[in-house]
């Protein structure tokens, strides 16, 4: 009945199940099967008898026994079994997250088969996964591994909270490096450890075990924040636990970066978002929204009211397409679609949101032929977010060629796998149309329009990628119909007023040129953290460079109070003389 429905709002052909022929694709999305993966259901439980003892979960072993579970030889005895998403018919129609709610009790893992899938971390003795080859933040994944199978879960989130701020965002959306590198991943599939993550901190909000830590003291220090993304919260909570006064700077009419305007509902709720800022705000830190430095507020300022200022701007200048045509109506960047989406869907009761923010004011992809031109992230966003507005269809273009179904020689474990893989947005397209979206290979040459300046169709190429780049094929040119393009090429460096304004060095690349670990600016008590620093990346490498900032910067004011504390008592040693 669903698929009737979906199928008649999409206007599309045909719907046909996901094709599980990606068969050895690495990706720790559970759209994608993983390699040697044939679990796809849960270790089922049978509990029978009178007694206590007798009433032990017995789950199911590769073996097809079912006996009493068992950590020692975990990854022996159970597959890897991920929690899936919700199925892709159905989440198209809403902008609910793709994990699975506590209603769907066909998908979410219970407490059992959480523990059977942490019974598979396997001791390693150097668990890779927690080291710079896997996790930035280096969780202590195998302690807390264990204490969720010991059902010691608020040990866990302790746990999990010493090394990351937010585990809330990275077990929603983070790729999970840690898994590339996980050692069972040598010879069979990896723990699912972004699902387990995912698991600790979600009971642990349930359970009312994350509650606001006031510190009890303060430094008398303060700190300006400028951006609100990821690194800024990060840095700022460090900083407020360490007990300066933290103020968060953001342009923008919300506080969240990119967790809010950039990565969309479905991966990330914003009801998600807000309740960790709200339990920061409980903390003690300061959040000023609407507040863009350098243009509504002076920097200069900024920095003669505040001990330090810390700069976690982000990188949001995007990568252009100057082609012929590219000013038609019809092509645009990547985040005007998804950040307008966004404020729409966020829109206020009364109709508006502080920035006035207008409903009619979005770009729809209602009814049209979508091409999103770039992978990534963000061109997964994009196909999902088009899919959810009823394109009428979604491809999509990657300047490279279809990646292995296997690590490449060049690309060993404990690496990130750079291998083919399905994302949400791709197995939803492959749902409801019936194939996958991606185009390998092809460049776009031109944009074409009708006579009122309205784009109606492109022009690609086929490329080969030689040692010296992309070379286009001659005799493949190729006219695609479409009524919006989006052009999801990456982003370059941060937007440079506010280096300008401060006369700050930047990098070969326009980022903001701070040492990795130091985070010090060319200016003396200005530091400089997250994208904006390393260039367009993870969440999970903003929250690490976030607590790298605050430390730095922590240094720095100690030293300030100590010289300031000295000059003091200097001068009163020079009034009694
Ligand atoms: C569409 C999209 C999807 C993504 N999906 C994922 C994903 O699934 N997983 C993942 O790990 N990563 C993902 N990323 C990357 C990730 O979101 C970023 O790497 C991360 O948010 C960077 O954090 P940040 O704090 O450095 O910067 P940002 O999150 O970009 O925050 C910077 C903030 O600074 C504010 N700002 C800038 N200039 C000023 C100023 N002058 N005054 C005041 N405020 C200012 C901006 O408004 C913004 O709020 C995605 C990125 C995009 C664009
Ligand atoms: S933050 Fe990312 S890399 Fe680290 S444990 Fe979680 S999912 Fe893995």
């Amino acid at each position: 009945m669903l698929s009737t429905r979906v199928l008649s709002r999409f206007r599309a052909q045909k719907i046909t199940k996901l094709s599980t022929a990606a068969g050895r694709c690495f990706s720790t999305g559970p759209d994608t099967p993983s390699p040697l993966d044939e679990d796809t259901g849960k270790h089922e439980l049978w509990r029978e008898g009178i007694y206590d003892h007798d009433n032990e979960p017995m789950v199911r072993r590769r073996d097809g026994s079912f006996q009493p579970l068992e950590k020692l030889r975990g990854f022996i005895n159970y597959q890897r079994n991920p929690e899936p998403y919700r199925d892709p018919l159905e989440r198209v129609t809403d902008w609910g997250e793709l994990n699975p709610t506590s209603e769907d009790v066909d998908l979410k893992h219970n407490s059992v088969e959480r523990k059977v899938q942490a019974a598979r971390c396997m001791d390693c003795g150097t668990p890779f996964c927690s080291t710079h080859s896997g996790c930035p933040v280096n969780n202590k994944i195998p302690e807390w591994n264990t204490l969720v199978y010991e059902d010691q879960m608020q040990e866990a989130i302790d746990r999990l909270h010493s090394t990351n701020n937010f585990p809330e965002f990275t077990g929603r959306v983070c790729p999970a490096p840690c898994e590339g590198a996980c050692v069972a991943g040598l010879v069979d599939n990896p723990v699912t450890i972004k699902n387990i993550e995912y698991a600790i901190v979600d009971k642990a909000w349930e359970d009312g075990y994350i509650t606001p830590r006031v510190p009890k003291t303060r430094t008398g220090m303060s700190v300006a924040i400028v951006g609100s993304g990821p690194s800024g919260l990060a840095a700022a909570d460090q900083l407020n636990q360490m007990g300066h006064n933290v103020t968060i700077f953001e342009r923008e009419d919300r506080i969240g970066g990119l967790l809010m305007y950039g990565i969309p509902n479905m991966k990330l709720s914003k009801d998600t978002v807000d309740r960790r800022v709200d339990l920061l705000r409980q903390e003690g830190i300061e959040f000023v929204t609407n507040a863009n430095i350098g243009e509504n507020i002076d920097i200069n300022e900024l920095r003669s009211n505040f001990d330090a200022l810390t700069l976690c701007i982000g990188a949001t200048m995007p990568r252009d397409l100057p082609i012929p045509g590219r000013d038609l109506k019809g092509v645009h960047f990547a985040m005007e679609f998804l950040t307008k989406n966004q404020k729409r869907l966020l829109m206020t009761s009364e109709g508006a949101l502080e920035s006035n923010w207008s409903k009619d004011d979005f770009i729809t992809a209602a009814g049209k032929d979508v091409i999103v031109i770039g992978g990534g992230d963000t061109g997964t966003d994009c196909i999902g977010t088009s899919m959810r507005h009823r394109c009428r269809s979604v491809t999509n273009f990657e300047l490279m060629p279809v990646p292995p179904h296997e690590r490449a020689s060049d690309n060993p474990w404990p690496q990130w796998p750079r291998v083919y893989g399905v994302d949400y947005g791709h197995a939803e397209v492959a749902a409801v149309f019936g194939e996958d979206p991606r185009v390998y290979s092809v460049m776009t040459k031109e944009f074409l329009g009708d006579d009122d300046g309205n784009l109606r169709a492109l022009v690609t190429q086929e490329v080969e990628i030689t040692k010296t780049g992309p070379v286009p094929i001659d005799g493949t040119e190729k006219e695609w119909e479409t009524d919006l393009a989006i052009l999801s090429m990456g982003f370059i460096a941060p937007e440079s007023y506010v280096s300008d304004e401060l006369g700050l060095e930047v990098d070969q690349r326009n980022n903001i040129h701070a040492i990795y670990g130091d985070y010090r600016t060319s200016t003396e008590g200005v530091f400089a953290a997250g994208d904006c620093r390393r260039g367009q990346s993870l969440v999970v490498w903003a929250i690490n460079e976030g607590r790298g900032v605050a430390d730095a910067c922590n240094s720095f004011l100690e030293k300030k109070k100590d010289a300031e504390m000295g000059n003091q008592g200097d001068a009163k040693f020079a009034g009694l003389v």
